[in-house]
């Protein structure tokens, strides 16, 4: 059994929360803020995500998705060619065309994002006008909404993040004389939200509104009465803009395993006034299955080295749950960017001699990987072919934001995601 402490005070305990950082600046290997559409239209059920991109981006979205065919999909590339700044004006008219096209064929559609991408034709393109100019015809039927998910600058959760960015200004206020009331930040698969939900309804913190909703006429109301949980680590814009209307956020560490997640409970509960008697009643069953789930994978990874690039940006709070919750040894945790503020609870966590860094220098941290030799190594796609090539075992960061994780009821499988690898290179070697 995993003690529960007091972990989601707003001044951490020191842990490696000073520790120094390697920070790195040289070429990376991550995927692009395009990913994101592959789960974020899941969530938002009557959202249509059009990238105005080029052939590779229709590539890449298509790849990513998978099987998805066979239903009308809600995601599509509107290709532009190469043209120069005199052939905008007819770009501008393409793009009025497809998206008429598109929505008198989809009248379900209430939400469309025009999603841009980093080939030069479109970076010439003006989208947020173009979004502006769309939402005034359709209104109010749709929304025109835009964000980049060029790979340029990004990281490829940044495209949840910027899509929900995208997403604020359209809340609604939250009068001046409503009661508190909780914002769970981040996309959620569904059955992770209804288990939070009954979580909270126990506790008595109320009421809980999930952002991103699951339609688009749900968005939530925000002001100063709301505070906000991060239910993912990549939400920086997001968490500002909501701050900039007036919301407040409750610092914690994330919804993962066992201890993380009666952590960020106990931060709502202690804002709610919630008594530790009942904060108990309500985590401690919880928690007791999940650490019952959690044993069988902490025998079979326990004292294994383990090595995270920087990908998905959840590198820290999983580096805090594979160190704690299944005793794995920290080689090296890479994360594309550090945002301390938003982290503070879980650095605090992690072992005071962690080896941190930040950003990449991909040659030079692929001749450290080697050189501490780990058991396992997270990495994206585009490293964990050559690196199992050479020998190592790997685990697809990219996996923890397609799976259902957060919460007590998934720690064993997030777990299992990690024990997974080795168990099949063990098998091979067999
Ligand atoms: S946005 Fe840029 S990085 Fe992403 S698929 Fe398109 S061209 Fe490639």
């Amino acid at each position: 059994m995993i003690a529960l402490r007091d972990v989601s005070t707003a001044n951490p305990a020191p842990g490696c929360a000073t520790a120094p950082v390697l920070r790195e600046r040289g070429q990376r290997e991550v995927f692009c803020g395009l990913t994101g559409i592959i789960w974020l239209h899941r969530k938002i059920q009557d959202a249509f995500f059009l990238v105005v991109g080029s052939r590779t981006c229709a590539h890449l979205i298509q790849s990513a998705a998978g099987v998805m065919i066979f239903a009308e999909p809600r995601f599509a590339t509107a290709i532009i060619g190469e043209r120069d700044l005199a052939g905008l004006a007819d770009a501008n008219e393409e793009l009025d065309r497809v998206v008429g096209q598109l929505l008198s064929r989809r009248p379900e559609i209430k939400l469309l994002f025009l999603v841009g991408s980093c080939p030069s034709e479109v970076i010439k393109l003006d989208l947020s006008r173009a979004a502006a100019r769309l939402s005034r015809t359709y209104a109010p039927q749709v929304r025109v909404l835009n964000y980049s998910g060029s790979g340029i600058e990004t990281t490829f959760t940044q495209g949840e993040d910027a899509c929900l960015a995208a997403l604020v200004p359209e809340l609604p206020p939250l009068a001046a004389d409503a009661p508190r009331s909780l914002l769970v930040v981040g996309a959620l698969a569904d059955v992770v939200e209804d288990q939070l939900q009954r979580a909270f309804d126990e506790l008595g913190v109320g009421p809980v509104r999930f952002f991103p909703p699951r339609r688009a006429a749900d968005l939530p109301a925000v002001g100063p009465g709301t505070r906000m949980l991060l239910a993912q680590p990549f939400l920086a814009d997001t968490a500002r803009a909501l701050e900039e209307r007036g919301a407040r956020r409750l610092p914690a560490p994330f919804p993962l395993g066992a201890e993380g997640t009666a952590a960020w409970l106990g931060a709502a509960a202690t804002e709610w006034g919630i008594g530790a008697e009942r904060l108990a009643a309500v985590t401690f069953p919880r928690s007791e299955r999940a650490c019952r789930g959690l044993a069988r994978y902490r025998s079979e990874l326990a004292g294994k080295r383990v090595f995270l690039f920087p990908d998905s940006q959840l590198e820290i709070p999983i580096a805090r749950f594979l160190a704690r919750e299944l005793g794995m040894v920290l080689t090296e945790v890479g994360t594309p960017y550090l945002h301390r503020e938003h982290l503070a609870q879980e650095l605090a966590l992690l072992p005071n001699d962690v080896v941190l860094s930040e950003g990449q220098d991909v040659e030079r941290q692929l001749d450290r990987c080697r050189a501490a030799n780990p058991d396992l190594v997270v990495c994206g796609l585009g490293l964990a072919n050559p690196l199992e090539a050479e020998g190592y075992t790997t685990k697809w960061s990219i996996e923890l934001v397609f799976t259902p994780i957060q919460g007590f009821e998934q720690a064993a499988d997030l777990a299992e995601l990690f024990a997974r690898p080795l168990v099949r290179r063990a098998r091979l070697v067999a």
